[in-house]
């Protein structure tokens, strides 16, 4: 398995060196995520198809004696110490993704008891490819093995959400969670983010690569619209519902019903609507294509996905449309879109493995031409969810 052995060996020996050499200790690896194509449609009860990459965050955990428990982060370079049986959150930022899985496991009635935890991780911080899950799930899937609590993956995925909804303050889909802990190795996972039904669709292909291009801007603007966004699917379902159609979520509407109420709501209601109708009928397409091996065909849904985000969902920046527009003056690039929640992060690209050098070459020279520096570029591959890491080097 693809891992980035150097992090795990650092947060075993930190470990040993703060909590003693315990044979117990446990070695989780959990991954950051990319999503091919359905942006903004988890929490409109839609269809999402992501990946875990090869990315990630790594843990040693081991239980500790009584119920007060010890967590360090490598990369924040800070400890924290609280108690397990009263888990309260922190003015440390960071400590609230794991304090706040321990709340969420004691409120769903498990008992969870003192541990020590050391964890540091490669997954860029903030740029969409949710390091947030990979901590919050990691945490989790470790617990739920170090204590022996017997939980399934997808009831992990569920309590992990709920503690970055609840204890961390972030309304978040299920998509992050549910794509760290359920990956396949080279395969996307389709999720029905209502029925949280998945199905594995393969992607192992040597002559393709999936490259990240970081705008390296920061989404300051992210958390507000974000909720703004939200509100405005609801006001949407809510326009549909006072036209009698009987819908729950965007999910369940037509575009025979979206257009019937089209005059009853704000335009920019009707926008937002139309982009995610839109955007799950792309996943759909994106399914076929991927069956069907037609990579070019999802290659232009990853597109339209960008473009719909433009101008429909309103969620990219200058520097995500200028690392979109750069790529169509680049040879063997199949796709681009924006990824994440927008207003910053990264692009995925869908490129030939044969041409990824002269597209980095190509879009570092444009990005530095047009933003002054050249953004950091991630070629990524299809992994599998967390894990126990097995054969841990000493
Ligand atoms: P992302 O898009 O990467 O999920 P978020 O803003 O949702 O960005 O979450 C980032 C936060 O998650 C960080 O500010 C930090 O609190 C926590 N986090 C992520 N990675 C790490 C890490 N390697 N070590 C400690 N905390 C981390
Ligand atoms: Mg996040």
């Amino acid at each position: 398995m693809e891992q980035n052995s150097s992090i795990s060996n650092l947060v075993r020996k930190e470990f040993i060196r703060l909590h003693g050499a315990n044979e117990k200790i446990l070695m989780v690896r959990s991954p950051g995520r990319i999503n091919l194509i359905g942006e903004h449609t988890d929490y409109n009860d839609g269809f999402v198809l992501p990946s875990a990459i090869d990315r990630a965050v790594y843990f040693a955990v081991a239980p500790a004696a009584g119920s007060e428990s010890s967590i360090t982060s490598l990369d924040f370079g800070e400890s924290h110490r609280f108690d397990s049986r009263n888990p309260v959150k922190s003015d440390k930022p960071w400590a609230n993704y794991l304090i706040g899985i321990v709340e969420v496991l004691t409120k769903a009635g498990h008992r969870v008891n003192g541990f020590n935890c050391v964890y540091a991780g490669d997954i860029p911080i903030g740029s969409g490819l949710s390091s947030s899950a990979a901590v919050e799930a990691g945490l989790a899937f470790a617990l739920n093995k170090t204590l022996d609590l017997g939980i399934e993956r997808v009831e992990l995925a569920r309590l992990a959400q709920k503690s970055e909804n609840e204890f961390v303050g972030v309304r978040c889909g299920i998509m992050d969670q549910f794509a760290n802990l359920l990956s396949r190795q080279e395969s996307v996972l389709l999720l029905d983010c209502r029925s949280l039904e998945y199905e594995y669709i393969p992607f192992a292909r040597e002559d393709l690569r999936f490259v990240l291009c970081d705008t390296g801007v920061k989404h300051s603007l992210a958390a507000s619209e974000y909720n703004v966004r939200r509100s405005e699917c609801e006001a949407g379902v809510a326009a549909i519902r006072n036209h009698g159609a009987n819908v729950k979520s965007l999910r369940e509407v037509t575009r025979e019903e979206l257009e019937l109420c089209r005059d009853e709501m704000d335009s920019v209601v009707y926008k937002r609507c139309s982009y995610v109708l839109e955007e799950n009928a792309r996943v759909k397409g994106a399914r076929n294509c991927l069956l069907q091996d037609d990579y070019s065909g999802l290659g232009t849904l990853m597109y339209a996905s960008h473009e719909g985000l433009k101008s429909k969902y309103e969620v990219t920046c200058p520097e995500l449309d200028l690392l979109v527009d750069a790529t169509a003056q680049i040879d063997g690039v199949l796709g681009a879109r924006m990824m994440g929640g927008g207003f910053g992060g990264c692009t995925l690209n869908l490129v030939q493995t044969g041409a990824v050098k002269e597209f980095k070459r190509a879009i570092g020279e444009t990005y530095l031409r047009k933003i002054g520096r050249v953004p950091p570029m991630y070629e990524c591959r299809l992994m599998p969810g967390t894990n126990r890491m097995n054969n841990h080097e000493e």
